[in-house]
C-alpha cells in the first residue's frame, strides 16, 4: 500500500524554518543546485527535464516515494502479464505538449486507449451491488456527448476556456470572474439547459474535486479544473486517448533514468529558509541504494523491500524553488508558506476533508461493494476466497476547497501572486487545470519565466 500523505503528516518532525547552519552538514551531504523541485509526478518530473536538458540548468528533485510519476500506476498482472494502469490511465494531445512523449531522450511509444476490460462497460448501484438496468440513463448515451459539446461551445464562446486553463492567469480579479463559473456545476448546467453532461461529468472527475456530498453543489470553477474544456473535446471526438506501451510507468522510468542521481527518493523536506537572492532546504533522505534511479511500481512492492540505511539529512542549496506537490498544510508546512488565514491556508482545507477519508475507509466501502455485487450475482461467486487489494494507491486530495464567496474576494489572484516570491514557484495539479499534458504546458509558460535571472 503506497503510503502518501496520511501517513506522512504524522512522520514529519518540522523544525521552525529559518535557522539553517550549513556546518552542521558534511560537506558530501550538501547539494548545489539552479533549482530544487518538490515532488517529481506529472509535473515534476516534466519540469525536471526541460530544466536540464532544454535550459542546461542543474536540478534536484525530491520525490516523498520510491519511485517518479505520482499518480500514474502500473500493475503487471503476474500470471497474465496484462498491464493494469490503475491511476493515471490515459492521456490527449493538448497544444504541443504531446511533443514530450516523442523527443528523442524520452521516446515512449503510444498507443490507443481503450477502457480496461475492453468497450464492455456495466453500471452498477454499489449500495445494493445490483446492475442499473433499464431505468438508468448511462453516461455514454448519446445525450451526455450532445450536451458536452454545448459545455464546450458554451466555454469558448464566452472565452471561460482561456481564462481557465492550462492554468488561471487569465482569470479575471474576483470581483469579475463570471458569475455562471461560481455557480454550483447543477445550476450551471440547467442554466445551459445541459443536465445531460452531468452523468459524463461525474465519473471522469469524481476523484479530482476534493468534496466530498453532493457533486451537483461543486462550483463549476472547482470541475473545470478536473474537466476541462480541453479534455471534453475527447467527449465528442475532437480528440483521441492515449497509452504509453509497456504501462504508463515506462514514461516515469525513463525520466528516473534521464535524471539518475538528482531525484532524492523516499525523500521529504523538513525545514527551510527562502529569500530573494535563493533557498536552503533540510530533506530527510531515506538513502535506499537499490532505488536510486526508481524502480517500477510493481517491483516496490516486493515484501523484501528493506531500509539498507537511517534516514539521513541533507542541505540542498539553490537559486529557486519550484513546488510541484499539492500545496496542503502538511506539505507546506516545512517552507514556512502558512499564514493565518493566508489563501493557502484555505486551499489545505479541503486536504481536511481528504484526511477525513482514510485509505482503510475507502478500502471498506469498496470490499463491501463488491461483496454486495458478488452476493446479488452481478459479480460471479467468489467460491470462497477474500477480497484482496493487490495495488491501492492514495491520490490525495483535489479541487480548490474554496467557497464563491472566497474566490470573490481574490483568492485565485492571491494564490497566483505567490509565484515568484522569496524565489519559490508552484506548479501541479493543485493550482492547475488537472490532466498531464494542460499541466506540461502550463509548465511551458512557467519554466521561462523560473529562468529568468538565473
Ligand atoms: C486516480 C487519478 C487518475 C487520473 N487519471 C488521469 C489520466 O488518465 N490522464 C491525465 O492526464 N490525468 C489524470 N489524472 C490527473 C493527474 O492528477 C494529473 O495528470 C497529474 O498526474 C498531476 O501531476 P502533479 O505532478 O501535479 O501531481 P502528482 O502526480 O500528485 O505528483 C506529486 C508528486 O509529489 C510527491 N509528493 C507529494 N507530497 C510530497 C512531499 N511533501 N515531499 C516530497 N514529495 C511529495 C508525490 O509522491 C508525487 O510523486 C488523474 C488523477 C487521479 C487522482
Amino acid at each position: 500500500m503506497r503510503t502518501t500523505a496520511l501517513l506522512a503528516a504524522g512522520a514529519i518532525s518540522v523544525a521552525s524554518a529559518g535557522r539553517i547552519t550549513r556546518s552542521d552538514f558534511h560537506r558530501e551531504d550538501i547539494i548545489y543546485k539552479d533549482v530544487a523541485i518538490i515532488g517529481g509526478g506529472a509535473s515534476g518530473a516534466h519540469a525536471a527535464v526541460r530544466l536540464t536538458q532544454d535550459y542546461g540548468k542543474s536540478v534536484v528533485v525530491v520525490e516523498r516515494e520510491p519511485i517518479l510519476g505520482g499518480h500514474v500506476d502500473t500493475y503487471i498482472d503476474k500470471t497474465t502479464g496484462n498491464i493494469h494502469d490503475y491511476g493515471i490511465a490515459l492521456y490527449f494531445p493538448y497544444e504541443d505538449s504531446f511533443d514530450f512523449f516523442s523527443r528523442p531522450d524520452i521516446n515512449v511509444t503510444l498507443s490507443p486507449w481503450v477502457p480496461a476490460g475492453g468497450n464492455e462497460i456495466r453500471y452498477v448501484d454499489f449500495t445494493s451491488g445490483q446492475e442499473l438496468t433499464s431505468a438508468f440513463q448511462s453516461p455514454d448515451g448519446a445525450a451526455g456527448p450532445i450536451a458536452i459539446k454545448k459545455f464546450h461551445d458554451l466555454m469558448t464562446a464566452n472565452g471561460w476556456d482561456n481564462m481557465t486553463q492550462p492554468g488561471y492567469w487569465g482569470l479575471p480579479a474576483g470581483k469579475d470572474i463570471p458569475e455562471d463559473l461560481l455557480l454550483p456545476i447543477g445550476e450551471f448546467a440547467k442554466k445551459h439547459g445541459i443536465e445531460a453532461m452531468l452523468s459524463s461529468m461525474y465519473p471522469s472527475t469524481g476523484g479530482g474535486v476534493g468534496s466530498r456530498g453532493n457533486f451537483e453543489d461543486i462550483l463549476t470553477l472547482s470541475i473545470i479544473k478536473a474537466f476541462p474544456t480541453a479534455w471534453s473535446k475527447v467527449f465528442f471526438g475532437e480528440v483521441s486517448m492515449f497509452k504509453v506501451d509497456g504501462g504508463n510507468q515506462v514514461l516515469y522510468d525513463k525520466i528516473s533514468t534521464i535524471l539518475g542521481k538528482d531525484v532524492l527518493y523516499n525523500s521529504q523536506v523538513v525545514d527551510s529558509q527562502r529569500s530573494n537572492s535563493g533557498i536552503e532546504l533540510v530533506v530527510d533522505s531515506a538513502r535506499l541504494d537499490n532505488r536510486k534511479d526508481g524502480l517500477s511500481k510493481s517491483m516496490r512492492r516486493k515484501p523484501n523491500r528493506k531500509r539498507e540505511d537511517k534516514p539521513t539529512k541533507k542541505l540542498i542549496i539553490a537559486k529557486k524553488l519550484l513546488l510541484a506537490i499539492p500545496p496542503t498544510r502538511e506539505n507546506l508546512a516545512p517552507f514556512d508558506l502558512l499564514a493565518p488565514n493566508s489563501p493557502l491556508f484555505s486551499l489545505g482545507s479541503s486536504g481536511t476533508n481528504y484526511t477525513d477519508f482514510p485509505p482503510s475507509e475507502a478500502k471498506e466501502v469498496a470490499r463491501k461493494a463488491i461483496q454486495k455485487m458478488v452476493e446479488v450475482g452481478t459479480l460471479p461467486d467468489l467460491e470462497g476466497e477474500e477480497v484482496e487489494f493487490v495495488a491501492w494507491s492514495d491520490h490525495g486530495p483535489g479541487g480548490f476547497g474554496v467557497s464563491a464567496q472566497e474566490l470573490r474576494e481574490g483568492w485565485m489572484e492571491d494564490m497566483y501572486a505567490l509565484q515568484g516570491k522569496r524565489s519559490t514557484w508552484f506548479t501541479g495539479n493543485g493550482i492547475a487545470a488537472d490532466f498531464t499534458t494542460m499541466l506540461w504546458k502550463f509548465n511551458d509558460v512557467l519554466l521561462d519565466k523560473i529562468v529568468e535571472g538565473l
